[in-house]
């Protein structure tokens, strides 16, 4: 078991204390910001109920937490979204209730854990509601969401909810480095945000790279000097999910550092593609590409045109072709 992420150890304490005084929720919604650590907790309550040492859970070290621990434990179910689709499907939740409704292995728990609990399609959803409303015994039920609005409120109503919300900077740094060594922690959570168990799974290395080139990629965009196609082509290539994300965190980086300042507006109207006939990228206009970038980040499992639609939103951060500072028609 890795050590409990600082930001996370109120959460496992309220948990523990419930689980001690017998008072273990059915089900659980852990809401938490993306990447905050919600499928770690989910985790580790499994191990909690899953333990054989009820004094000292969850121990890590029994075989119920180990086996819990490496998702291999027979009374553990993970449902994620299939891999083909970014949805969670009712034969996934048919099975998994089907499965709680059966008696355990072990004798005591039986836990699932749905993650991200906000991909169930609306029929899944209206099934596992089934499951909510008259729970077996000794049954822990732990979604995980970063988005729980979308969620039927019968879903929600029914669970308990936990909030686990993003650690500071420096708070991330000192965990990723105590956890996976040294490495520019700071440049892996620029390029993905505050999400220290994503960065967790990362090369923080190569995604520095790969975020320094994202940036400087879109930075000539936006001067007009480098040509969109080409650079739509490349990301398109390779890498794009992630690119998408540096690129989302990029804007949200301007609007944060710009937002009513009268040094952004200045800055933003001595920049070229301000100039007669440019695009106009304004707050408004940063946040709408903010919008534009994370529906195509939501859609990257369908079939379409990635360059084409790249290619688009690169056209509304560079210059109009009078405005260029570079040589390219
Ligand atoms: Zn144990």
């Amino acid at each position: 078991m890795t050590p409990t992420p600082p930001w996370l150890a109120a959460s496992t304490a309220k948990l523990g204390a419930a689980h001690r005084r017998g008072r273990l929720p059915h089900a659980l919604l852990i809401h938490e910001d993306p990447g905050a650590g919600a499928e770690w907790l989910a985790g580790w309550a499994a191990q909690l109920a899953l333990c054989q040492d009820s004094a000292r859970a969850p121990c890590g070290t029994c075989r119920g937490c180990e086996r819990a621990g490496a998702l291999l434990h027979p009374d553990l179910m993970l449902v994620r979204p299939l891999e083909d689709s970014r949805q969670i499907r009712i034969e996934q939740v048919r099975e998994l209730s089907a499965e709680l409704a059966l008696t355990s292995h072990g004798g005591g728990y039986k836990v699932g854990i749905i993650a991200p609990a906000d991909a169930l399609n609306r029929f899944a959803a209206n099934a596992l509601l089934k499951t909510l409303e008259e729970p077996p015994e000794r049954t822990l039920l732990v979604l995980t969401a970063t988005q729980p609005s979308r969620l039927p409120a019968t879903i929600i109503s029914r669970c308990q909810r936990l909030r686990v919300r993003a650690p500071e900077r420096a708070q991330s740094v000192a965990w990723l480095t105590a956890t996976r060594g040294a490495g520019d922690w700071n440049a892996a959570l620029d390029a993905l945000g505050e999400a220290p168990l994503l960065a967790a799974q990362a090369d923080p290395q190569a995604l520095a790279a790969l975020s320094a080139d994202t940036r400087r990629t879109l930075e000539a965009l936006a001067a007009g000097s480098t040509d969109p196609v080409a650079a739509a082509e490349r990301w398109a290539r390779a890498d794009l999910p992630l690119r998408l994300l540096c690129f989302e965190n990029w804007l949200t980086e301007r609007i944060r550092l710009g937002a009513g300042s009268a040094a952004f507006l200045a800055e933003m109207r001595a920049a070229p593609y301000l100039s007669e006939g440019g695009a106009f990228l304004n707050i408004r206009g940063l946040f709408g590409l903010v919008d534009e970038v994370r529906d195509l980040r939501a859609t990257l499992d369908v079939p379409l045109n990635r360059g084409l639609a790249l290619e688009s939103l690169f056209r509304r951060l560079t210059p109009a072709d009078g405005a260029r500072s570079g040589g390219q028609g």
